[in-house]
């Protein structure tokens, strides 16, 4: 049985760090639903691959099946107009004068929460569960864990709602990440986070390696491939 009768609704990307936050929702909460968004990415292969995700998951996993309500797709295209960085335009992947590198997206997580409590109230649901990690991550300010508790209060007084966010990936390395999802749905869950989850910045879906499909050197497979490696060292 869940711990908590809340509902919670998780921000899915398809990639490897919200899936595993799917799973943790699963074991948790008595309702779990998800979102994603439509920002105008430039590899779709991520929200491709949400929905395989999705329906594999509740296949494999009938329990959670059962507390697994609808999935909501959401329209951020406003995000692409604003323009170039490397996650929605043709823009090489590199290190700013400003520190951050050219993948951040400006106000991406900070919209995308806005817009998920917004349908959270909607929705009846109290938990925002997002993959956020702040231990070896690409140094985005808006994945850190002052930012997500800012925002929590943010949302609570803007939305007169008792909101709370959970982020289970905050203080945990890529290691810990696989080693979460193993302890929470063993071999087939590694599976199907391996096989039908998309991390890799330059949308690389040709290259199977242990870890699961990318170019294998962009910053986002580099962290994928090496937490697999210590995962794996240390099973
Ligand atoms: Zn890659």
């Amino acid at each position: 049985m869940p711990e908590t009768p809340e509902t919670a609704l998780v921000l899915f990307s398809g990639g490897q760090d919200s899936a595993t936050c799917l799973a943790w929702s699963l074991d948790r909460y008595a309702r779990v639903e998800t979102v994603g968004f439509d920002y105008g990415q430039r590899h779709r292969v991520e929200l491709a691959c949400r929905d395989v995700f999705l329906e594999r998951l509740a296949a494999a996993f009938p329990g959670w099946a059962a507390r697994l309500g609808p999935d909501h797709l959401l329209d951020a295209a406003v995000l692409k107009s604003l323009g170039q960085t490397a996650m929605t335009e043709d823009v090489e992947i590199e290190m700013q004068a400003n520190g951050l590198p050219s993948t951040f997206v400006p106000g991406r997580n900070l919209l995308f929460f806005t817009l998920a409590g917004a349908l959270a109230v909607r929705r009846g649901a109290s938990v925002l569960v997002g993959g956020m990690c702040e231990t070896d991550y690409s140094g985005y300010p808006d994945c850190r864990a002052v930012t997500l508790m800012a925002q929590e209060k943010t949302l609570q007084l803007g939305l007169e709602a008792d909101l709370i966010i959970e982020a289970p990936l905050m203080h945990i390395d890529k290691a810990a990440t696989w080693a979460l999802a193993d302890s929470l749905g063993g071999d087939p869950l590694v599976d199907l986070i391996t096989e039908h989850t998309h991390t890799c910045y330059l949308g690389d879906r040709t290259h199977r390696h242990s870890w699961g499909y990318g170019c294998g050197t962009c910053p986002a497979c580099e962290l994928r491939s090496s937490g697999w490696s210590r995962w794996q060292g240390a099973r």
